[in-house]
């Protein structure tokens, strides 16, 4: 009961500092949400934005280079995702910490979620974490990032809504090059993903994959599956090969791309629903 008196012997728990006892005050929250009451019909969410550890985890054992790698997030990604936003008047939740810390894509029962190790790096501030280790880690956030996206959706009441989920891919995987500029990618639902290929094959300069570099599925992936396909929402995966968005220019240019292939489609897209 809301204002009851603990039990006898038992002490009351200590308010803490905001962030379920993982973040300071001080360090920046665990998500990030612009332009909330944007008018797009466009929702746009950033997972692997950032590759901030919070402060009382330091670096998790790991160099600087590793953490500016591609292990710790999508680098680039947020500068087209906030852009985008800009351009289509549309919210974007970005999620605040690094991947490694807890990846906010991945479901919780995977190994991926806190990882021990990623590309053949181990990390070692993640082995042998306790079952409170893991927990406080969600609770800090890896649950306030997916609430907030809920919240904007929630928000938008009647008005449909389109999922865009705005990631980066590494050029190089497993000694193979990786040949798309850029990839779109669905699981159950390929609707958005199928207009917005045909919006983008103009330009030649631009190789477009279709689910490549990756699918979506439950085992690899939480974002789309819980807040696209669960709820109903068109979606789309957005991947971006790192080595053709390394300045604010690229990632300029990716976005206008994406938003000029996205207003041509909006129409059509939501009929979808
Ligand atoms: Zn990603």
């Amino acid at each position: 009961m809301a204002g009851s008196k603990s039990e006898i012997g038992e002490q009351e728990a200590p308010a803490g500092p905001p962030g379920g006892g993982l973040l300071a005050p001080d360090e920046p929250g665990a998500f990030a949400v612009t332009n909330p009451a944007g008018r797009s019909s466009a929702v746009l969410v950033c997972d692997h934005a950032s590759n901030r550890t919070p402060r009382c985890l330091g670096t998790l054992g790991l160099g600087p280079a590793d953490l500016l790698s591609h292990i710790a997030w999508d680098p680039g990604a947020a500068m087209v995702a906030r852009r985008l936003s800009e351009l289509l008047d549309a919210p974007l939740v970005e999620s605040g910490y690094s991947r490694l810390v807890i990846d906010c894509n991945r479901p919780l029962d995977s190994p991926e979620s806190i990882p021990e190790q990623s590309a053949g790096v181990s990390i070692p501030g993640n082995r042998r974490l306790s079952a409170e280790d893991r927990a406080r880690r969600i609770e800090a956030l890896f649950t306030p990032y997916h609430d907030a996206i809920r919240k904007v959706v929630d928000a938008r009441g009647d008005r449909p809504g389109l999922l865009l989920s705005i990631h980066s891919f590494t050029p190089v995987f497993g000694g193979r090059r990786r040949p798309w500029s850029i990839g779109l990618s669905y699981g159950r639902d390929e609707r958005l993903v199928k207009l917005l290929l045909g919006a983008m094959t103009g330009d030649e300069t631009v190789q477009v994959g279709e689910n490549e570099p990756y699918s979506i599925d439950d085992e690899t992936d939480y974002t789309i599956p819980v807040h696209g396909e669960a709820r109903g929402l068109p979606h789309v995966l957005i991947e971006i090969r790192q080595d053709l968005l390394t300045t604010p220019a690229d990632a300029a240019r990716w976005a206008g791309r994406l938003a000029e292939a996205f207003r041509r489609i909006e129409p059509a897209a939501l009929r979808l629903r």
